[in-house]
């Protein structure tokens, strides 16, 4: 074929002719896309939709798959500067890790988090993320610019909550619901950025307040995003004050309904099932979060039966949307589908269409993105399927959830316009973005006072080695001055600069050790040589731990 460069896809007019287009009908061979002004023109046999297009030049793309861009049905933008500050620690990390964070940043670092967070979704496939809701005391416009910036279409939430929820103050209902309505109407004329409302857990918001967020945003066709039924203790503290569970205190008050976006909703009893079916409440679905951070994992097998709405969310943990499919499975299968013996477990097609199209209803934007057809927004990916892991194909749907990945990623697009080349944007430069953002995360975590329940790993690990028996003697030499750097006090802000650069420039074995807050097997060799990660070593500025082991509830 004619050699595939990213300008022959910077055109307004584009007629795509890929191996397989994955449509909502499922994947077809020899069919072919007209993509003009940001939407899918034409979709059909090549053969025909070249006959009804003869002023366009077909683009043949060998060795791809064109298919519908993932969503991301519930991100935290603005978190992206943590990272692994929240590895390996219990739940509700949000009052002690998340909202200090997002307290702590300004304008200028709340835009560079959010385009580092949006630029990593770009890169796993995304082409729409829902941010739930910032608690950056900055104006969420600043967060759309960044969308915008990035060339990402996003939903994006409002915080209105009104209550003390033990992460802030009451606020004024009357102030709530007014900077609300100005919100929904905000954005009424932008091609990527739609605007809805969120309430972080149903406790951050009276009863009335939650009861009228739902109403404007049903009047406005958004959507209300909200934690529900993630944390034991959570469920806990509402049958403690309410009496009820938190997703039946959320229909109590009136707000469960087709508006609502109901995040995580892992711990469900049958009776709170049926609530999400009868109501027709959309789920964010978000196995990784279940995985890192969980007590439960959400039953999304039995929502696929019981035809309730939900799309995948990465909650930010990492913004990669073939290994957030291939979670979707692989947590339903291991918590109920081996369980029960179902050896399908919904099957490839199941968790490829939440990623998609289950992902744009979710979120409220059904009607515009997630799939390829005419009329919809041409947000979408070019797969490159030439591979040994995508070769032969038998079925296109497994193979993309089990084996996809996003070195495969050829070029993302959203409304049409090319927004990254082989993982990288061609009209930007993403490169600097990452490296301006490594520095400003070093300044922000260091003014907020973030609290872990655990050591970072690295500590952990040596503080359990001090506590054990002498180790078998090693195999090598004495570890080299990584381990000595990590231990050092806190740097001043200057050397903490120069640290993370290195960091960002240098992926270290230490760095792929610092995942888990719990004190890790002792390799039977010291770590090798390498610079300490930022937030894999006791010196992060600004952070508090306690002892590993001591890890409770909450804060
Ligand atoms: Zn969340």
């Amino acid at each position: 074929m004619t050699e595939l460069t990213p300008d022959r896809l910077r055109h307004d007019t584009l007629l795509l002719v890929p191996d397989v287009t994955l449509t909502p009908d499922g994947p077809l061979d020899g069919h072919a896309v007209v993509v003009r002004d940001g939407v899918f023109r034409d979709v059909g046999p090549v053969e025909r939709v070249v006959r009804t297009h003869p002023s366009l030049t077909p683009l043949p793309l060998s060795g791809h798959v064109l298919m519908p861009g993932f969503v991301d049905a519930h991100h935290h933008l603005t978190q992206s500067f943590g990272g692994a500050l929240a590895f390996g620690e219990p739940s509700e990390i949000f009052r002690r890790v998340w909202v200090p964070l997002e307290r702590a940043l300004d304008e200028e670092s709340a835009y560079v988090a959010a385009k580092l967070a949006v630029l990593e979704s770009l890169r796993g496939g995304f082409t729409t993320v829902a941010e739930s809701g910032t608690r950056a005391r900055v104006d969420v416009d600043v967060l759309a610019s960044a969308a915008r910036d990035a060339g990402i279409r996003c939903v994006l939430g409002l915080v209105c909550n009104d209550a003390a929820d033990g992460t802030g103050e009451d606020a004024d209902s009357r102030a709530v619901l007014a900077a609300a309505e100005r919100h929904l109407a905000r954005y009424g004329d932008d091609d990527l950025v739609h605007p809805s409302l969120a309430v972080s857990v149903p406790e951050a918001a009276t009863g009335p307040t939650l009861a009228a967020t739902a109403r404007l945003a049903a009047a406005a066709g958004a959507v209300v995003q909200i934690h529900v039924n993630e944390h034991l203790v959570a469920v806990e503290r509402s049958l403690v004050r309410y009496g009820m569970r938190p997703l039946e205190y959320v229909h109590r008050v009136g707000a469960l309904g087709p508006q609502l976006l109901a995040a995580h909703a892992t711990l469900l009893t049958p009776a709170e099932v049926t609530l999400l079916a009868d109501t027709g409440a959309a789920v964010s679905y978000n196995p990784v979060a279940s995985a890192w951070k969980g007590n439960a994992v959400a039953p999304a097998t039995a929502f696929a039966e019981r035809g309730i709405r939900f799309g995948l969310g990465t909650d930010g943990t990492r913004g990669d949307g073939f290994r957030l499919a291939d979670a979707a499975e692989s947590a339903q299968r291991l918590t109920y589908g081996l369980a029960g013996g179902d050896s399908s477990c919904g099957a490839g097609w199941t968790w490829l269409e939440r990623a998609g199209a289950g992902g744009a209803d979710a979120v409220g934007l059904g009607r515009l993105t997630g799939r390829v057809a005419v009329g919809h927004a041409a947000d979408f990916l070019l797969v490159d399927v030439s591979g040994p892991e995508m070769q032969p194909s038998w079925d296109l749907p497994w193979e993309l959830v089990r084996r996809g990945n996003r070195d495969q990623l050829t070029a993302v697009f959203v409304a049409g316009r090319l927004r990254l080349w082989h993982g990288w944007p061609p009209d930007w430069d993403g490169p600097a973005l990452v490296r301006r953002a490594a520095k400003l995360a070093r300044r922000v975590v260091g003014r907020a006072e973030v609290t872990r329940a655990h050591p970072t790993s690295v500590r952990a690990w040596r503080e359990a080695g001090s506590t054990r028996p002498a180790h078998p003697a090693p195999v090598t030499a004495e570890p080299g001055p990584a381990a000595a750097e990590a231990t050092r006090a806190a740097p001043p802000e200057a050397e903490a600069e120069t640290t993370a650069e290195a960091t960002a420039e240098t992926e270290t074995p230490a760095a792929a050790t610092a995942s888990a807050g719990h004190p890790a097997p002792r390799p039977t060799a010291p770590p090798a040589p390498a610079p300490a990660p930022a937030g894999a070593t006791a010196s992060t500025p600004g952070l508090a731990s306690t002892p590993a082991g001591s890890a409770g509830g909450s804060a």
